[in-house]
């Protein structure tokens, strides 16, 4: 899997309703699939670092760990 960086601006609204703009990485993780020649890509947002509302203090983005998303991903294999 490459990963490169693609910085995107994501609005996210708080739980309080303020808005608040986060910059994240978007990324494109491969599954298998069941047919050799259909790639399965999904699209994920990733925060570059931990973020919270400018307004009530409260984190609305974190980084997700690496692993779990493996683990994820592992999980889904076997389900085929
Ligand atoms: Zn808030």
């Amino acid at each position: 899997m490459t990963r490169r960086l693609n910085i995107r601006k994501l609005r996210i609204k708080c739980g309080c309703g303020y808005w608040n703009s986060v910059p994240v990485n978007k990324i494109f993780v491969e599954l298998d699939s069941p047919e050799p020649k259909v790639k399965v890509l999904i699209a994920m947002y990733e925060p570059l670092g931990v973020f919270k509302c400018k307004q009530c203090v409260k984190v609305i983005a974190e980084p997700k760990e690496p692993k779990g998303l493996e683990s994820n991903i592992d999980l889904l294999k076997n389900s085929f």
